[in-house]
């Protein structure tokens, strides 16, 4: 079984719209009453963890006795805020996060609610959500016939536009494809990547003018005095242009990953750790943004579906510094140095070199695999 998620608008009626509104409100009261009286118990029995364990904790229906206009929205949406909740203490138990949070009025507005008998259907432009009857929404994509609608999740965007995304799980065993076409891709900050056939990504040039004017409005965002009308203003003109941005680039990485999953039948990257290099190399957050980790997931899970592979390299190999003709490493490769020469006599563009390298390395990988 494999999982896909699919994104689309929602175009709720003003009368959906409140609904949406009630339900999210209602979903960040049942998280943090529940968090307020898990908090109490554990303060309780903290030194008696056999005590603890016997405890139990209270249900979105015991809520909805208390406060009956709990029922008034989906009650999987109530539902899935414990669940929410019990993966929070999970993950803070296990040390992968800090103890849960309350939730305030400004955190995400979102709630997920399941499939259950029938209760979510599309037809013609429209999704039945529990509670909510049809809502209108744009279907710029077919999900196919095979795919098994578990779950949605229906988000407010800071700019105030409805997103839901439908995860669907379906049957899939690709065939593994046999390895005849292999490229190798060097991460580039301006760029996304250069190729080892000599090929760059380029932002297109409408992006990079996005980025542009994003930088001049946010400047003109830090003039504003804070929480005045025209803060405001101009935060929402930010956030609208940052909404913009992270579109595009999306559906950028999308057709870069999409290309290259159909050209080629096994993809070489190198294995990086972005956050730790952005903070290493004090790029802060442009390495981020260029969106490299979402394009290696784009770009892992569209080859695999079609039984190709994408092989991560060690970030420690000197894919720079090798010399992709002779194999020669060498000493030392300043960053200005945009050549790449060897006394071998190769002389070839650093990054293209580089690219080559990863590219040779990963097919040692396949050899061995
Ligand atoms: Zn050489």
């Amino acid at each position: 079984m494999a999982n896909k998620a699919y994104q689309f608008r929602l175009y709720p009626t003003k009368e959906q719209e409140q609904l949406l509104t009630k339900t999210f409100g209602c979903v960040r009261f049942v998280y943090n009453k529940m968090l307020e009286e898990r908090i109490q118990i554990y303060e309780k029995f903290k030194d008696d963890k056999e005590a603890l364990k016997k405890q139990t904790f209270s249900t979105p229906a015991k809520y909805k006795k208390e406060f009956p206009w709990l029922k008034e929205v989906d009650s999987l949406a109530l539902a899935n805020a414990q669940l929410n909740l019990q993966k929070a203490f999970q993950n803070f138990f296990s040390g992968r996060a800090g103890f849960p949070k309350f939730k305030n009025r400004k955190a995400k507005q979102s709630y997920t609610t399941n499939v259950v008998n029938g209760n979510i259907k599309l037809s013609d432009g429209y999704i039945k959500l529990p509670k909510l009857k049809w809502i209108k929404f744009k279907q710029h994509r077919e999900i196919p016939a095979h795919h098994i609608i578990k779950a949605c999740t229906i988000t407010k965007t800071k700019t105030g536009k409805y997103d839901i995304s439908i995860l669907t799980e379906y049957e899939h065993q690709p065939v593994p494809k046999e390895v005849q076409t292999v490229v190798g891709l060097d991460f580039s900050m301006n760029t996304l990547y250069v190729d080892s056939e000599g090929k760059r990504a380029n932002y297109p040039r409408f992006y990079r003018q996005a980025l542009e004017k994003l930088t001049r409005e946010q400047r003109v965002l830090s003039r504003r005095r804070k929480g005045s009308n025209r803060w405001h203003k101009q935060r929402l003109k930010v956030a609208k242009l940052h909404e913009k941005i992270s579109n595009q680039r999306k559906d950028f990485l999308h057709k870069e990953s999409h290309k290259l999953a159909k050209l080629y039948d096994c993809v070489v990257i190198e294995d990086l750790n972005m956050k730790g290099m952005s903070q290493a190399l004090h790029f802060g957050q442009s390495v981020h943004d260029n969106g490299w980790g979402m394009f290696t997931s784009f770009l892992q899970y569209k080859l695999e579906e079609q039984g190709k592979k994408l092989i991560k390299i060690d970030k420690w190999f000197p894919s720079s510094k090798t010399c992709s003709c002779c194999g020669q490493v060498k000493e030392s490769l300043s960053l200005s140095e945009r050549t790449f020469r060897c006394e071998c006599g190769f002389e070839s563009d650093r990054d293209v070199n580089a690219a080559i390298n990863i590219k040779h390395e990963g097919m040692k990988r396949l050899a061995i695999a």
